[in-house]
């Protein structure tokens, strides 16, 4: 099947062809079809899978249709509710690019950033408008979102919104949006309670796409472990990124300052990286996920509520230099390599301190990724060989001050 034969608009086709999509991807293949027919649609499928275009393909041909009617209002047709600024962007993008050539207003609300460029376009917005709860609702208040024309609803990672607490708001929202519309329900997890939110939003005869129930990680992914010492982590890093000196990187860690410490320790070894985490402005955000995107610096360091709804185009591995306190987030974050159809490679660091989070992986993916078993002598040479094994107190207390100056521009910071 190629996109060439779906029975879409040919303005459409060409823009696909512009973003080199030949053949749908599975979730593609199977929610296009169902959803240009009406349908309303649960998918469980996770970010990598092509599934912000298998919303989006169906939804641009079907609102183009609908301005060929001469009773087409000046409201926004469709609405598609994120969890993250950086997902908004991201659809917003993806949309634009499929939408070119075609008349259809694309409006990006999300917070962060002034609202008066966003006021601006939802005036003349007859389209989509792709939304985070917070910024949709505010502006919504003040009178400058019109949802009363809606007629297709998208939540796209509705398990993200639902775990940050946006129930109720979906809630809220539901009750101003016309009841006759078109509800598509994403998420890249699924349980009872998420199922049952998903029933009381979805018509009761919606179309239900599960991708690889049984293997919540990409099958794209290889994904391996490696027994490590909470010690040794970082010299187990600095390894591994010189080995792959030519290769993005994505390292994940569980907090701010343990992204700053890893930072600190590979400037030691000499290798360039950059942090991502909740301390960075806005504008600090966005310069280094445009350096990232170039290749300008190819290693990031990022926490999962910083990277959370990033979609890079080409990373190669993703390392998770500690595992997920939430097992959802390791689908999550080793998803970011093997987008679509390129091949992708996890490595995970384990130290005996996180077997409590580790159980609940196993748990959630149905099987223990592979270990990755190192003789004494690798670990001893990883070790000694490393730049940064300085034997030495000295060193050892430059690094705590590093810390504890962190710590505390930190705390001062908070203060201001
Ligand atoms: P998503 O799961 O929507 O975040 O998409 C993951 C990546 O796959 C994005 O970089 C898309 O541009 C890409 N993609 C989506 N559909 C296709 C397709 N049919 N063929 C090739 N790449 C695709």
């Amino acid at each position: 099947m190629l996109f060439d034969d779906y029975r879409i608009d040919e303005t459409l086709k060409e823009n696909i062809a512009a973003l080199g999509y030949k053949r749908p991807t599975d979730i593609q293949f199977k929610a296009i079809p169902s959803i240009l027919a009406g349908e309303d649609l649960l998918a469980v499928a996770q970010t990598g899978t092509g599934k912000t275009a298998a919303y989006l393909i169906p939804l641009i041909n079907m609102i183009s249709k609908l301005r060929q009617d001469r009773r087409y209002s000046n409201a926004p047709k469709c609405l598609v509710l994120v969890p993250t600024h950086e997902l908004a962007e991201q659809v917003a993008q993806a949309c634009k690019q499929l939408c070119k050539h075609i008349p259809i207003k694309i409006t990006a609300l999300y917070g962060g950033k002034e609202q008066d460029e966003q006021i601006k376009s939802l005036k003349s917005n007859n389209g989509i408008v792709i939304a985070t709860p917070g910024r949709m609702f505010d502006l919504r208040s003040q009178g400058f979102l019109n949802l009363e024309y809606i007629q297709y609803l998208v939540l796209d990672e509705a398990d993200k919104m639902l775990f940050q607490g946006f129930l109720k708001d979906i809630k809220d929202l539901l009750k101003l949006i016309p009841k006759n519309r078109q509800t598509l329900f994403f998420s890249a997890t699924i349980n009872r309670e998420i199922k049952e939110i998903a029933y009381g939003i979805i018509n009761q005869k919606a179309i239900r796409i599960q991708l690889s129930p049984r293997n919540p990680a990409s099958n794209n992914v290889t994904h391996r472990y490696v027994k490590v010492s909470m010690d040794d982590k970082r010299y187990y890093l600095e390894r591994l990124l010189l080995e792959n000196e030519t290769k993005k990187i994505l390292v994940f860690v569980r907090t701010k300052v343990r992204a700053e410490r890893v930072y600190k320790a590979m400037e030691r070894a000499g290798i360039e990286t950059m942090t991502l985490h909740g301390d960075k402005t806005q504008e600090e955000r966005e310069s280094i996920i445009a350096q990232f995107e170039n290749d300008e610096c190819k290693v990031m360091i990022a926490t999962d509520v910083a990277a959370r709804g990033l979609d890079f185009k080409a990373i190669d591995i993703v390392i998770n230099y500690d595992i997920p306190d939430q097992a959802e987030n390791y689908v999550h974050r080793i998803g970011r390599s093997g987008r679509a159809k390129n091949k992708g490679l996890a490595y995970s660091f384990l130290s005996s301190e996180e077997d409590k989070y580790w159980k609940p992986v196993i748990e959630f993916l149905g099987y223990e990724p592979d270990e990755v078993f190192l003789s004494s002598q690798e670990i001893e040479d990883t070790i000694t060989f490393s730049n940064q094994f300085t034997p030495n107190l000295k060193a050892l207390l430059t690094e705590i001050d590093d810390d504890e100056a962190f710590k505390k521009a930190k705390k001062k910071k908070h203060k201001k």
